[in-house]
């Protein structure tokens, strides 16, 4: 049971906490520091972002403002805002994110933007769909959500991010659409037997020298194993490809996320494997080559 002095008021109002935390966050180099200070707040008092604003002149008791103030060390010491909540808004879907899975961007939205045509072009006959790498699952819950008529795969290497994907999957009901395995890539697949009309990936890209030079969010936070794309940064992006066509019928996509400046270096992984007309490349929003579609020939 709480005690009494849990319930004590303190001095502190909403908007008070707000604007002092925001001040703070930006002498700390919090980017974002006013809507951060406001998701963490929110995220203490168990209420909306939006109520916020609803409840400015309420103070906050003891025991809540202990808790905030933990959370606004952790958030200083370069804890990202998602792993501090667990939560993260992707597709406009939420999202359970722990440090064990990479927090889904906004540019890989563009991943799924770009292949949903494929989805719709045969929404009359059942399409599988594979998703290398799935993490939260952000991408193939997304693509399930958009589409539930297609029968869908995942994998990661990662043992502790599949339950993770899963329960996202099951809180927005996609989860019966969805088939989960642990492994290496391609490694447990058998051509022939697992053939797939669409294979998706938000591989590792980063080169391995530029890991140190990262955000400190990343750098300390963030799974090494799903953004050290190893040397050159290519290494699972090249095994994708060079793959990936062994588990597509003919005419089926390959759908890459990739590093801003891997376009060229994609598209000639592409092209030598042989086996895929010239790589269609999409810019995300912020303009820099993103993603990559490949068609296997045939
Ligand atoms: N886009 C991520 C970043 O900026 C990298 C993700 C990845 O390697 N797939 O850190």
């Amino acid at each position: 049971m709480p005690n009494a002095s849990t319930h004590r008021l303190s001095p502190w109002t909403v908007l008070d906490l707000v604007k002092w935390t925001a001040g703070y966050f930006k002498n700390h180099q919090v980017g974002n520091a006013r809507s951060e200070a406001e998701i963490l707040l929110a995220h203490t008092l168990d209420i909306r972002r939006i109520d916020i604003y609803l409840n400015y002149d309420q103070p906050l008791c003891e025991d809540e403002l202990k808790r905030f103030k933990s959370l606004i060390r952790r958030r200083v010491d370069s804890e990202p805002v998602a792993y501090i909540t667990g939560i993260r808004e992707f597709w406009s879907l939420e999202l359970a994110v722990n440090p064990s899975v990479l927090i889904p961007r906004p540019e890989t939205e563009c991943l799924v933007e770009a292949v949903l045509p494929f989805l719709d072009d045969h929404a009359g006959s059942q399409k599988r769909v594979l998703e290398m790498g799935t993490g939260s699952g952000a991408i193939i819950i997304a693509l399930a959500h958009e589409h539930p008529e297609h029968r869908y795969v995942a994998m990661d290497r990662s043992a502790a991010a599949l339950p993770m994907a899963r329960r996202n999957a099951r809180k927005h009901k996609v989860d019966h659409r969805i088939d989960w395995f642990c492994g290496d890539w391609d490694a447990a697949l058998v051509p022939d037997r697992n053939m797939f009309d669409l294979i998706v990936s938000n591989p590792p890209y980063i080169r391995s020298r530029d890991m140190n030079g990262l955000q400190p969010e990343i750098r300390n936070h963030e799974p090494k194993m799903a953004l050290d794309g190893s040397g050159d940064g290519l290494k699972c992006i090249r095994r994708i490809i060079e793959s990936a066509h062994r588990y597509l019928r003919a005419g089926g996509l390959v759908a890459l996320e990739m590093g801003y400046d891997q376009k060229m270096d994609t598209q000639s992984i592409a092209r030598e494997a042989g086996q895929y007309g010239p790589p269609r490349i999409i810019k995300d929003y912020s303009g820099h080559d993103r993603v990559a579609v490949m068609v296997k020939k045939g």
